[in-house]
């Protein structure tokens, strides 16, 4: 069922938990991540080069009906949207959320893009992700890369009163694609930002970061955490495996199902990261000093 961003990350926190947004390019994608979420919220991931694609907007119109047949309370959102026509397509093809990327702009360049996104956005009911601080490395290509200019959180809080997003996303160590060093997340840096600037923070980069660093991640603030690299990376790794057998008769429905079960396992094991409270009551209430007043509103029905 289609559910909203907001609704969802009240949820998470509601659990003291995190949300976990998985790009999905196919239906076999979807299909395996849906199968894992298992009746808990999820975000679908829409990549902005897909919407773009030849035959995107069938693609992602098919990924809609997909969310709204699941079992989970689902949003699809629109990830690093670069330009507003972006944006407008990505809502007139029915995704719940946005993510308005202006992090490479300057910060007033960066809010007033924003702002943009949100005027396209909002009367469609649709919320407005933005990004402070540039993430290292390709949303697309899984690269190695080391972390470079972090979120600060004074300018964080300058952003949010400028741009208004419905939710931040921070860089504090985290990068897209595989990890060149062991990674190190600016736990402090996350509280820091979190107790200051009082909206979900979103991690970026999820997927090089083990289990206990994402927990720790959600525990100092972090509220939705974004995964894709491990789920290209089983997709593709089965379809090598399996492409002899499928090349051999030309099976193509079998060699589906093998990329959904491998997408599948991949993503059962980052959902268990979340199954289980992360924080305290007591340490979020110090850490920073409770939720924010515009994620008060509860999901209405089918969470796990
Ligand atoms: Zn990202």
């Amino acid at each position: 069922m289609i559910a909203g961003l907001l609704e969802l990350l009240a949820d998470a926190r509601r659990r003291r938990s995190g949300l976990l947004g998985f790009t999905c390019y196919d239906a076999e994608s979807a299909a395996g991540v849906l199968t894992a979420a298992g009746g808990r919220p999820v975000v679908m991931l829409i990549s902005s080069q897909l919407v773009t694609a030849p035959a995107g907007d069938l693609i992602v119109t098919g990924l809609r009906a997909m969310a709204e047949r699941a079992g989970s309370p689902v949003c699809l959102q629109l990830d690093h949207a670069h330009d507003l026509d972006t944006i407008r397509a990505g809502c007139e093809l029915g995704v719940g959320a946005v993510m308005a990327d202006g992090s490479r702009l300057h910060l007033e360049a960066n809010a007033e893009f924003v702002r943009e996104a949100r005027r396209i956005a909002a009367p469609r009911g649709v919320a407005v992700e933005a990004q402070l601080g540039s993430i290292e490395g390709n949303e697309e290509v899984a690269i190695e890369v080391s972390s470079d200019d972090l979120t600060d959180a004074e300018l964080a809080v300058r952003f949010v009163s400028e741009a208004e997003p419905d939710c931040l996303g921070v860089a504090a160590g985290n990068v897209h694609g595989i990890y060149l060093e062991e990674a190190r997340l600016d736990l402090a840096r996350i509280r820091a930002i979190t107790s200051r600037v009082g909206l979900p923070l979103v991690l970026h980069g999820g997927s090089g970061l083990d289990s206990a660093t994402i927990r720790s991640a959600i525990a100092a603030g972090i509220t939705k955490v974004n995964l894709n690299t491990e789920l290209r990376q089983a997709y593709l790794g089965r379809t090598e495996r399996e492409l002899p057998v499928a090349l051999d008769g030309a099976r193509l429905l079998a060699l589906h199902t093998k990329q959904m079960k491998a997408v599948e396992s991949a993503a059962a094991e980052r959902f268990a990261i979340v199954d289980a409270p992360v924080w305290s009551r007591r340490e979020r209430s110090s850490a920073v000093g409770g939720l924010p007043r515009r994620e008060s509103a509860g999901l209405s029905r089918g969470v796990a």
